[in-house]
């Protein structure tokens, strides 16, 4: 098949990424924007970028707030536009043509941040205004102190060799981010377990198979049903699948993904952890690690690490005491074998109904997708007031995706939701949440365009979409973060909404999942889908009860991945660098269970190398969780988890606040003081376990 090579020569009044949006809400007009438009309308919009940057730092006047950080907010705008569309297609439907342009722009970005990050005049002038800070009001005051330290961490006070070596490794560390996940893409995408008859659909309940048949039609393919490597998909199977050699050949190649074959991502690795390492060293710091959390909450790498191993010994002996029990039922059932990673979480789903008496598939029926959807709005509506209306006026990038339009409790916009809840081979695995636009009030109240995308498995022959427990909770997580953008309400975009520190974003999210298990939500939304009658007050004591069951599992695939990026990144000195070899080590260091791995292993950590965000921040989920477990507890104590007053704190100080604050004096304006860890082990119901 053959395309028409973009013109090179298309104006920029023909090119619907550069006109003004005349849709409703301003949101991009996906239908009539194509791959070809995409890079003419970065290179207008890196130039204009490059020119508002020129004449900030170029100008005679003398620096102030006004003409230097305000200006520096007001730049950029088309930049934003076209990139946030662009990053929306990567993750969610991307092609050939957008893939092989994101390995292009990635490099380009980084090139074209970094260049004004390390701008001299720039820095001058933010330098000078930083010295004499007079008459700035608090948010300002922060959003100053926040370009002083981006422009310092990215080396705009070393010299020009330095800062001309650093450009170098930005560049080369965005390229192979984009490489390394385009390579787990690649390899989720070629692969399917085929299920072509009963036998091999063995244990599978029903709206399992349902999903896989889903599945298998979605991709064209001659199997009547398969499983992907979506999480959504091979999880499921790996519990419920009394196949035990099916289930090797899934969890095999789940694992795998990124490794071996045309996708191998070590040479990637290995170069990232080095490049970061240099980086570290040139901007003074002895390692990633000690850079990237110099400016978190946890603020050194002891500090993530001393609560991730707090952690590790009461998880990994439930895990330990778990495994027993699972291999007594498996000896019991003249079982002739050892239980093996692809068999636990199998064993797990069957000692969970044993000891918590829930039945196969009893939980699922319940949770169908659009009385989720709705249970997130309802939370919404009873902690801070929102309503949420249908938009089908609203251009989108597929048409799976659903729009609601956002208000607040007294009928004020407050912008524009996206729902994108299925899996499809053009998207990436994982569930997310990001925007379209977010919101501002520096010349003219913006309000934002947020979206969440999800791996969420199909209901097949028309029947409704059944989520798993887990997927609900992601459903409750990922909307959180969006309400984080969706009630902002600052001044400066540069800290609007998640624009906070890594180990406290989850804090919004995480939170909010706790909702989906109060007896108040699920009474009024887990129905059943085919009798309508709401889950039973004994099966939602069982849920609720169950939640701490297979923690230790949980907790040991984490923390081994929050420590292995820990590990990647206190390195010293990363000359030829064995990944595998690394990874199998630091696990042998902390007796990492053999039944289990890792919840993501390093080939296919997108997290931590498909961009650097994660990047020796993977515990950030961890510390979060702290924060979340007191937070909520904060309700609790209440006694009623909807508590106004308490919901009140909650939206002014954390969900409308953007990072207008350091996270320290937010959590403490909220709560009255910091957290300790105890609400965390408690709720993951390791508090009282002896290691
Ligand atoms: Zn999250």
């Amino acid at each position: 098949m053959t395309h028409a090579a973009p013109s090179p020569t298309l104006a920029p009044g023909d090119n619907p990424l550069l006109r003004s949006w005349d849709t409703p809400h301003g949101a991009p007009p996906f239908a009539a924007i194509g791959p070809e438009h995409f890079a003419p309308a970065f290179d207008a919009a890196f130039a204009e970028h490059r020119g508002e940057i020129a004449a900030i730092a170029g100008q005679k006047s003398a620096p102030t707030f006004a003409n230097t950080i305000a200006a520096l907010e007001r730049s950029g705008r088309t930049l934003s536009r076209v990139a946030s569309a662009f990053f929306c297609l990567v993750g969610a439907h991307s092609n050939e043509a957008i893939l092989a342009l994101e390995r292009e722009v990635v490099p380009r970005l980084t090139a074209h941040w970094d260049a004004i990050h390390m701008n001299q005049g720039l820095f001058a002038r933010i330098a000078a205004i930083k010295d004499a800070p007079a008459g700035l009001d608090a948010e300002q005051a922060r959003v100053l102190e926040r370009y002083f330290v981006t422009f310092r961490r990215a080396g705009a006070g070393l010299d020009a060799a330095a800062r001309g070596r650093l450009a170098e490794i930005g560049e080369r560390l965005a390229g192979l981010g984009t490489q390394f996940s385009q390579r787990v893409l690649a390899d989720e995408q070629g692969w399917t377990l085929p299920l072509d008859d009963e036998q091999d659909l063995a244990g599978l309940p029903e709206h399992l198979r349902a999903a896989a048949r889903a599945a298998a039609q979605e991709r064209g393919l001659t199997s009547p049903a398969v499983v992907t490597l979506s999480r959504s998909s091979v999880e499921p199977f790996l519990a419920f699948s009394r196949r035990r050699d099916l289930r090797e050949k899934a969890f095999r190649a789940w694992i795998a993904r990124g490794e071996g074959g045309t996708s191998d991502n070590t040479a990637v690795i290995a170069e990232m952890v080095l490049l970061r390492t240099e980086k570290a060293k040139l901007l003074g710091y002895p390692t990633w690690a000690d850079y990237r959390l110099d400016d978190a909450m946890a603020k050194t790498p002891a500090a993530a690490r001393a609560l991730l191993t707090k952690v590790w010994a009461p998880a990994r002996a439930r895990a330990l005491a778990d495994r027993g029990a699972m291999q007594e039922m498996i000896t019991a059932e003249g079982g002739n074998f050892a239980l093996a990673a692809w068999d636990w979480r199998h064993y797990a789903e069957r000692l969970r109904q044993e000891r918590c008496d829930l039945k196969e598939g009893e939980i699922e029926p319940y949770l169908q997708l659009d009385r989720m959807i709705a249970a997130a709005f309802e939370t919404a509506r009873r902690l801070f007031g929102i309503t949420t209306t249908p938009r089908s006026d609203v251009p989108v990038w597929h048409p799976d995706v659903r729009v609601w339009e956002i208000r607040a409790a007294d009928g004020r916009h407050l912008g524009l939701f996206f729902g994108d809840y299925f899996a499809r081979p053009s998207k990436r695995s994982g569930a997310w949440m990001s925007s379209l636009r977010d919101q501002e009030k520096l010349d003219t109240e913006v309000r934002p365009l947020v979206f969440n995308v999800m791996n969420f498995s199909k209901g097949a022959d028309g029947s409704p979409a059944l989520l798993s427990h887990d997927d609900a909770r992601t459903l409750f997580h990922e909307f959180g973060h969006a309400l984080h953008a969706l009630l902002s309400d600052v001044t400066y975009p540069l800290i609007s909404g998640t624009g906070v520190a890594t180990d406290f974003v989850e804090l919004p999210s995480q939170l909010y999942e706790q909702w989906l298990d109060t007896p108040e939500i699920l009474k009024a939304f887990a129905v059943h889908h085919r009798t309508g009658a709401p889950m039973p007050d004994a099966l939602i004591a069982k849920l609720r009860a169950a939640r701490v069951f297979n923690q230790g599992f949980a907790t040991v695939e984490y923390v081994a991945s929050a420590l292995v990026d820990l590990d990647f990144h206190a390195l010293t000195d990363a000359e030829s660098l064995d990944p595998a070899a690394f990874e199998r080590a630091a696990l042998d260091r902390i007796g990492m269970p053999e039944e289990i791995v890792m919840r993501h292993r390093s080939p296919h950590f997108n997290h931590v190398f498909g961009g650097d965000h994660y990047s020796a921040a993977y515990y950030s989920y961890m510390w979060s969780e702290v924060l979340d477990a007191d937070a909520f507890n904060a309700f609790q104590e209440t006694g009623d988890v909807f508590d106004r007053a308490t919901a009140e704190r909650l939206y002014r100080h954390i969900y409308s606040a953007g990072g207008s604050r350091t996270p320290d004096d937010a959590y403490t304006a909220f709560r009255g003081r910091l957290p300790t860890a105890d609400a965390l082990l408690q709720r993951r119901g390791l508090a009282d376990v002896t290691a």
